[in-house]
């Protein structure tokens, strides 16, 4: 059956292939973004479609965005994604990130309200900082700083996910929170400043790969693909309000990881070592159980493969070449 499903943060990384996956089976979609942190024409991908409707508006703006949605007779099923979550992007905008997982959280959670709509909250791996305890299971609570230059994201994820409790708690609201862990695929923003993205656009301009600290830092990195398939089947599962985490638990040091690229793309690119950025955590790694329990779901996509694809993509995406 056809749905209305609003994506905040539709041109994002996620919100591009989470919108175009959702058209694809048939919803129509209502998209917005204020491209504080996407780019533009990812919003004008899907603008032939019928299904779809965008709308360029901050989700702090409660009036502007009531009046927007005001169109609509019904929203069934909000994913709100609306956040920066590159750590460069969200340092430069840290009063933006604060404020959208409080205020922008709560005007989401009055329009869910209103409608009467399920809300999929992405939350993420690093409301548990720089973990003790690894792998990271959903009843860890976490080491984080407050007072350093990622606590606006940590912190603000870790109300977020407060501000959903309590419209649960108070309002009954049908909210499911999903901890994704590091992922990549297309339509990630090159300028983001993320491994993944950094690596594979220096060795295909052969340049140097840069790793920050010493390499041994660890993530588990997964694939586009598997992290939709997540989030679509916890949006459809009836069960009681919890976060559950999403991500591939083959964990990898980040020296291994510039090794797999360059090798994978015959760079010449050699590795430089670079300051390691405050609170940078050393692990990380998902405990997935619950999800693959609860959600009868794991992740498909192994690294390489996924690399594999992300090459192809910035290939011909950004340097035109025919693969
Ligand atoms: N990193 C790196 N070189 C880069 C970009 C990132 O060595 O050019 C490291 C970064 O310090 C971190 C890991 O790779 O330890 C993952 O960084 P990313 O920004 O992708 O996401 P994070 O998991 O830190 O949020």
């Amino acid at each position: 059956m056809s749905k209305t499903i609003l994506v905040t943060g539709s041109s994002g990384f996620i919100g591009t292939n989470l919108v175009g996956l959702l058209l694809k089976q048939g919803h129509v979609v209502i998209g917005i973004d204020n491209f504080s942190s996407s780019e533009k024409w990812k919003s004008e991908i899907y603008k032939d479609n019928p299904n779809y409707y965008f709308f360029e508006v901050d989700i702090a703006e409660k009036d502007e965005l009531d009046r927007l949605l005001g169109q609509f007779q019904k929203v069934d099923e909000i994913y709100n994604l609306a956040c920066p979550a590159s750590p460069p992007r969200y340092m430069n905008l840290s009063l933006e990130t604060i404020t959208v997982n409080t205020e922008g959280m709560m005007n989401i959670l009055e329009i869910a309200k209103r409608y009467g709509a399920k809300v999929l909250h992405t939350s993420t791996s690093e409301i548990y900082g720089d973990p003790l305890v690894h792998p990271q299971h959903e009843d860890y609570r976490g080491n984080v700083n407050t007072i350093g230059p990622r606590s606006c994201y940590d912190e603000g994820k870790r109300i977020s996910e407060t501000i959903c409790y309590e419209y649960h708690r108070l309002f009954n609201l049908d909210i499911k929170i999903v901890r994704i862990f590091n992922t990549y695929g297309p339509f990630m923003d090159p300028q983001d400043g993320r491994v993944i993205t950094n690596f594979v656009l220096q060795a295909l301009n052969n340049e140097d790969i840069t790793i920050y600290g010493d390499g041994s830092q660890t993530r588990s990195f997964q694939y586009i693909d598997d992290l939709l398939d997540g989030m679509i089947r916890y949006m459809e599962r009836d069960i009681p309000f919890q976060a559950i985490n999403i991500g591939n638990p083959e964990e990898f040091t980040i020296l291994e990881l510039a090794e797999m690229v360059i090798k994978m793309t015959n760079a010449k690119s050699k590795i430089i070592f670079c300051d390691l950025p405050k609170d940078d955590p050393k692990q990380r790694k998902p405990d997935i159980s619950k999800a693959m329990k609860l959600l009868d779901w794991r992740p498909r996509v192994r690294l390489e493969e996924g690399l594999t694809e992300i090459i192809v993509y910035y290939k011909i995406k950004y340097y035109g070449i025919l693969v």
